[in-house]
């Protein structure tokens, strides 16, 4: 059941709050418009590095096939959402596509306290505020070859359609511009390419896989 996920996430860390580490983990971001690959390069990011933790995020939509609860996303009812921002239980969040989602904040500095280095996976409104919160956060922007191929990726997936899709599409040239603000750019041509670029810049700030 959901609510069960939902205490399961809050009070799985409660117990035994670690010692420090001499050195605090790090929190990178990997952000990018809608349609980019940001989930396919993470994937392979996790695949070949398995000392970073990944943080599950909070979402309000129903799974998709495949999905599995507490694996790709916590999902938890518009309700629950509420309740975890009234208790300031979220590091960041945003409203994209007719729902939301955001990074639970404890886990993420359960695991930096340890010494661990977090990568999130998030929409540019919601690495904004990472930026503000988090100063020594490190900010990667995954961006498509063009923006045409970008708009080829968003159809082709097949994932959106009719309206929501309009809505994606409409939110490119946006999407794109949050770029400057970025510590770092990828392109992302080709998943390992891309996966092995985004390592190199991870390890150019002490991490090491
Ligand atoms: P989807 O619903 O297609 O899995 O994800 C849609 C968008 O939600 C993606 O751009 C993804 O980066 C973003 N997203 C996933 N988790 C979070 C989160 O915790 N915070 C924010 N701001 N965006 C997220």
């Amino acid at each position: 059941m959901v609510s069960d996920s939902v205490a399961g996430m809050s009070t799985a860390f409660a117990d035994d709050w670690p010692v420090a580490a001499d050195r605090q983990g790090r929190l990178f971001v990997i952000s990018g418009p809608s349609g980019v690959g940001k989930g396919t390069v993470v994937r392979r990011v996790l695949e070949l590095d398995s000392t970073l933790y990944y943080s599950v995020s909070a979402k309000t939509r129903a799974p998709r096939p495949g999905e599995v609860n507490g694996r790709e996303y916590w999902f938890v009812s518009e309700e629950q959402f509420d309740g975890m921002i009234d208790r300031g239980e979220l590091l960041e969040y945003a409203s994209m596509f007719g729902h939301r989602s955001g990074t639970p904040a404890r886990p993420v500095e359960l695991q930096r306290i340890q010494g661990i280095d977090v990568l999130l996976e998030i929409d540019v409104q919601g690495a904004r505020q990472i930026r503000e919160r988090v100063p020594d956060a490190v900010l990667i922007f995954l961006e498509p070859p063009s923006q045409e191929e970008l708009i080829r990726r968003l159809k082709a997936r097949g994932t959106e359609h009719g309206a929501d899709l309009e809505r994606r599409l409409q939110r490119v040239d946006a999407e794109m511009a949050e770029a400057e603000r970025f510590d770092h750019r990828v392109v992302n041509d080709e998943v390992d390419r891309a996966a092995l670029e985004v390592m190199a810049i991870l390890e150019r700030y002490g991490h090491t896989a």
